[in-house]
């Protein structure tokens, strides 16, 4: 018997978790760059149901996320409360996350390091985005597109799209 026939278990589920409020270019990448090691990425919108200062509802996320990437191996759903318990429940060993430059690393250390506490049968996966991604951040790109200020190399379409409407809502 050779290795290949050993351990013929299904390949991992990864959980890519986030706020994604909304979905940008960086992110994009990241799922991307999952795709080509994991079979299967579902994008999971963390929200808190009681105190949400999100701008964009979770189905609003999750709409975006799926326009945003239209692969049938790519699922998007939302969650609220433990990371590991969401991932539990769906069945997946595996959680993705972005790294950009220094930035993210000793809250992400953290966050690897609690989660391995709380189940150390779930493994935490670092991908980096490309280098023109490295500076993005949701929050930066919100704040400026609500300025009305240019953020079209940033966001996919879809999300661009969703601004414009937010604002033409917002402003009589
Ligand atoms: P943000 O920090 O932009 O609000 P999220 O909280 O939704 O984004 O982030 C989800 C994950 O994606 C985190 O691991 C975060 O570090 C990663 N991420 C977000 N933007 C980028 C990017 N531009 N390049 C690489 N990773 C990113």
């Amino acid at each position: 018997m050779s290795r290949a026939d050993e351990g013929t278990e299904q390949a991992p589920l990864a959980v890519y978790p986030g706020s994604f409020d909304p979905i940008t270019n960086g992110h994009v990448d990241i799922i991307r760059r999952a795709l080509r090691v994991f079979p299967r990425v579902t994008v999971a919108v963390a929200f808190n149901p009681n105190k949400d200062s999100a701008m964009f509802t979770p189905e609003e996320r999750i709409a975006m996320i799926l326009e945003s990437i239209d692969d049938e191996r790519v699922e998007a759903d939302a969650f609220s409360g433990l990371l590991v318990d969401y991932a539990d429940r769906i069945g997946a060993r595996v959680l993705i996350r972005g790294l950009r430059a220094v930035q993210d690393f000793e809250y992400e250390f953290q966050m690897t390091m609690m989660n391995r506490h709380l189940k150390p049968n779930i493994e935490t996966v670092f991908l980096m985005a490309g280098e023109q991604h490295f500076y993005t951040s949701s929050r930066l790109v919100k704040e400026v597109a609500l300025f009305g200020g240019d953020v079209s190399k940033f966001l996919p379409k879809c999300v661009l799209e969703r601004f414009a409407s937010r604002l033409r809502a917002e402003v009589p």
